[in-house]
């Protein structure tokens, strides 16, 4: 068992290598010369200069209470992380939704610890991701916090949004899902009417004893296509088939992680069954997950704060399509900050989850926006995102 989990992980690892960006430092030369000119001055004269890391904690007031399974919220906790490399700044997000086990002092602990006065180039994004994983186990938002500020940071100094150094057009991108949460009929039917004609598709959190009550609510009122997430609130294949034969009636599209995450014989048997995709979720963090999963998911769910940011969930979708598996891009509660570093990545995806910025009232960025029923990057360089609200940064 433990030499196949062994050679799982290494030919996930290369099959990755194989699938990362060419050398960023060679293309971010050819970049540099031809379209920025500053960048370029930068590099030429090796101006040893230091990348400074500060960050700063925000609440993020959602505009609604949000139930899944039982368990509802009205905030989430952020951290905003700020990388500077001469003039030029790259911001990042970690959200920390309360079940994933980290926190804001979690995340500025792991912040205090990153020293990153061994690199002198911020576009050697490899080499100071890899260092930041090694730092510690999990903190997966954390890492993904500096991941994001990087990315940010590099395509600045490269001069271009990281949507064209993947080389894909930012318009071919699927329509991003509105969540539903769990509520009343009545609840259901006013959020409803509220967001139609902004959105193609909508999300519904199932995964309980309302599950076909909350259908009937939307379909009373929308026609639009469903993606249905259960959370892992499914406790039985059988009547987890059933009910999606039924979902599909509804004009339901896509059934996300319908079983507990480690059942995985029975979701491989479901997915076999399923006349509808199925996705994992709770099930997939990180690269390694991947290659164990083809098989037993039709797809998976990437979401930057699960797998450590977009170095990681770039791998991960390269790996997934070349195993001919499904893609979705997905999101915590979120600013705009992390929102515009996913919408960077996902052209080309089956489906998209992004509605995170827009479930808050207080987004402190500005970056990608909703056009017609899309997430649509920025054509502004790195990340394409700018802060809307003084954000005192610290460090210590
Ligand atoms: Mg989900």
């Amino acid at each position: 068992m433990k030499s196949r989990r062994l050679f799982l992980k290494t030919t996930a690892a290369a099959a990755a290598t194989a699938f990362s960006l060419p050398s960023l430092a060679r293309f971010a030369k050819i970049k540099i010369d031809e379209s920025n000119k500053k960048a370029f001055v930068l590099n030429k004269f090796s101006k040893i200069d230091k990348m400074k890391l500060s960050w700063t904690p925000y609440n993020l007031q959602l505009k609604h209470t949000f139930t899944i399974s039982g368990f509802s919220r009205t905030t989430t906790p952020v951290v905003i992380t700020k990388l500077e490399y001469d003039d030029i700044v790259g911001y990042g997000e970690a959200s920390l939704p309360p079940y994933l086990g980290e926190s804001q002092e979690s995340v500025i602990d792991f912040l205090k610890k990153v020293d990153l006065s061994g690199f002198t180039d911020p576009t050697q994004i490899e080499e100071i991701v890899d260092y930041i994983d090694s730092i510690a186990i999990n903190n997966s938002a954390a890492k993904a916090s500096v991941d994001i500020a990087l990315h940010d940071l590099a395509g600045k100094i490269i001069g271009s949004p990281w949507h064209k150094i993947y080389g894909l057009s930012k318009y071919e991108v699927p329509d991003t899902t509105f969540t539903i949460g769990i509520d009343t009929d009545e609840v259901v039917k006013e959020k409803t009417r509220e967001v139609m004609g902004s959105y193609n598709i909508l999300k519904v959190k199932v995964g309980g004893r309302d599950d076909k009550r909350m259908i009937r609510a939307i379909r009373s009122v929308s026609n639009l296509p469903l993606a249905v997430d259960a959370n892992q609130g499914w406790k039985d294949r059988h009547e987890a088939i059933e009910m999606i034969y039924w979902l599909k009636e509804q004009g339901v599209v896509m059934i996300e992680q319908p079983l507990p995450k480690s059942d995985l014989d029975n979701i491989a048997k479901l997915t076999e069954e399923s006349p509808l995709p199925i996705f994992a979720d709770e099930s997939v963090q990180r690269l390694d997950d991947v290659e164990r999963l083809k098989g037993v998911f039709s797809g998976i769910n990437i979401k930057l704060m699960k797998c450590t940011g977009m170095h990681e969930a770039w791998q991960m979708r390269q790996l997934a399509k070349s195993l001919d598996m499904k893609v979705m891009m997905g999101c915590m509660t979120e600013t705009s900050c992390a929102i515009s570093a996913a919408s960077q990545l996902y052209a080309g995806m089956d489906f998209a989850d992004l509605d995170g910025a827009l479930l808050i009232a207080n987004d402190c960025f500005s970056g990608a926006s909703l056009q017609h029923g899309k997430i649509i990057a920025s054509d502004m360089p790195g990340n394409g995102v700018m802060p809307t609200k003084e954000l005192n940064f610290t460090r210590v």
